[in-house]
């Protein structure tokens, strides 16, 4: 079957990001008609895929980069900001669950302790005062602080097996936090979608242009990588999902918004161990400090991972450079998207950024050994033999126009809208599928913001019933809607 014409919504795409917006928009309104390309043979292989990310539901409990400290004080602004956001979606799965829209949530979450461990007298003071600005927040009081070894080695057993003790260690332990399998979560809302009679998926479809139509639509250009057949579709309104390769789609568009923006690709490898004598001594999520000239993304983490309900530990993401934007893309990715509308952004941001190109150099470089000997950091006594490398997804990171360095290198995410509101597209990748609710109603917000507000606003609030709500300033809510989500979403804290 080859696909319709014309479209009402074009999501270019299957990852996570278009699975959310296509869920929301099919429960909105069932009647829109929507259309779904994805590039690959099949849906949630790019960043969503589980081996892909690091599947950390971002809630700021454990990554010490949300809360910086600014002239002897702790800023927690961005943690609860991201906390919030998290929030969202876990309200946002809960409503599907309950409404069998998918099942089995422990396919795809699973509680699982987020904490922060640090090393030296220094930052076991940072994290201390840290701890102790975060517990007065709704969203962190039950948060946990030790320095006692004891206590460390009921927490981490593998972090401290062989630890001396006059090491200065400490640590912070979120029980609420959780393990999320992305890629099956975008495979069940996939699922759900093909069941419809509005929406319609094509796998191995690629889009290769989009154009403006003149009447206010656009047109894109796709390509049947299968059967070697080309054809335009319609669409009133197109989402740009296409994860790291968004920003040519987004170019090929011709929006005015579009200007200026560059990509520079980031890819990442675990160290990864399935050894279950080391899985059974180690429960959590645990983040330490960036070393120096590490990108945010970057920051070392030993992790218990759940996948198809098999537990392994992964550690990292150790950064490596590829032109690519996409894990299965082309080496042309990077030179193609460079343009003279483009190119002094990227100029200034590399001539800025020279720790960070140092920093990559550096990590591309380094041998299983000495990867091995970042890893005896949070193990002591790490052996070769119980750990494999693995090729994480690749982010591509946002540089934006800058007055006065040319360019940006940007960590975030950004929701790009043109300003008729009908083509919209998400670039950068951090904080990432944790956000994708939150990230998805931005995308709502800027392009249909009228039917939200008035025709959608109770399915809305069905759906995430905080919508609207400062959270931190109603701590009962937060209570109360984490109360639901533990039960609907079967976690265990
Ligand atoms: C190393 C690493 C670690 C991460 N860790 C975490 C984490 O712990 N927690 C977290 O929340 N997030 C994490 N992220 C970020 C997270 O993985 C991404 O933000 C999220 O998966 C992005 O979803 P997406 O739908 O935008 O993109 P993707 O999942 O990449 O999906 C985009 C899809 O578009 C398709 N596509 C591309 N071009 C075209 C085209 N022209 N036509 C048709 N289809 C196209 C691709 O094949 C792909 O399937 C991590 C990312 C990386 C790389």
């Amino acid at each position: 079957m080859n696909p319709k014409p014309k479209y009402d919504i074009a999501l270019i795409g299957g990852g996570i990001m278009s699975a959310t917006l296509a869920t929301m928009l099919h429960e909105f309104d069932p009647n829109l008609e929507i259309v779904i390309f994805e590039r690959l043979g099949a849906v949630g292989r790019e960043s969503s895929s589980a081996w892909n990310n690091a599947g950390t539901g971002h809630s700021a409990f454990c990554e010490l980069n949300y809360t910086p400290e600014k002239d002897g004080k702790i800023d927690i602004s961005k943690a609860e900001y991201i906390a919030e956001q998290f929030e969202f979606s876990k309200q946002f799965w809960s409503y599907l669950i309950h409404k069998n829209i998918i099942e089995n949530p422990k396919e795809f979450i699973n509680s699982c302790p987020h904490m922060s461990f640090v090393f030296g007298q220094k930052d076991v003071d940072y994290l201390r005062k840290r701890h102790e600005s975060m517990i007065k927040s709704p969203f962190f009081e039950r948060m946990e602080f030790s320095d006692n070894h004891d206590i460390l080695k009921d927490w981490v057993p593998l972090m401290m097996n062989k630890r001396m003790a006059t090491d200065k260690l400490a640590a912070t332990k979120m029980n609420l936090g959780t393990d999320v399998d992305f890629g099956k979560l975008t495979e069940k809302l996939f699922a759900h979608l093909e069941k419809t009679e509005s929406v319609e998926v094509f796998t191995y479809h690629e889009v290769k242009d989009i154009d403006p139509t003149g009447d206010g639509n656009w047109n894109l250009q796709i390509n049947d990588r299968k059967n070697l057949h080309k054809q335009t579709v319609e669409a009133d309104f197109v989402f740009i999902g296409a994860g790291g390769y968004a920003l040519p789609l987004l170019e090929s568009s011709g929006i005015e918004e579009s200007e200026g923006y560059g990509g520079f690709p980031v890819s990442g490898q675990w160290l990864v161990s399935d050894n279950p004598e080391l899985i059974e001594k180690h429960h959590a999520k645990v983040y330490t400090q960036a070393t120096v000239g590490a990108p945010p993304m970057s920051i070392p983490h030993l992790d218990l991972r759940i996948i198809n309900g098999k537990k392994a530990l992964l550690f990292g993401p150790f950064a490596g450079f590829s032109t690519k934007f996409l894990k299965e893309g082309s080496y042309l990715d990077l030179p193609e998207s460079v343009n003279f509308k483009n190119i002094r952004s990227l100029f200034g941001a590399w001539w800025h950024n020279m720790p960070l190109t140092r920093y990559l150099i550096q990590q591309v470089a380094m041998t299983k050994s000495q990867r091995m000997s970042h890893l005896r950091d949070f193990i002591k006594d790490a052996k070769e033999e119980d750990w494999e490398l693995k090729i994480a997804g690749q982010r591509v990171q946002i540089i934006k126009k800058d007055r006065f360095e040319g360019g940006r290198l940007e960590f975030g995410t950004e929701v790009v809208v043109n300003k008729d509101g009908n083509i919209a597209s998400l670039l950068g990748a951090s904080p990432g599928a944790s956000t994708s609710a939150f990230a998805m109603i931005m995308v709502l917000e800027k392009c249909f913001g009228n039917r939200l507000e008035n025709e959608w606003k109770e399915k809305l609030l069905e759906m995430i019933p905080t919508y609207g709500k400062k959270l931190a300033e109603y701590p009962e809510l937060i209570k109360k809607v984490r109360e639901y989500s533990k039960e609907k979403l079967e976690l265990e804290y």
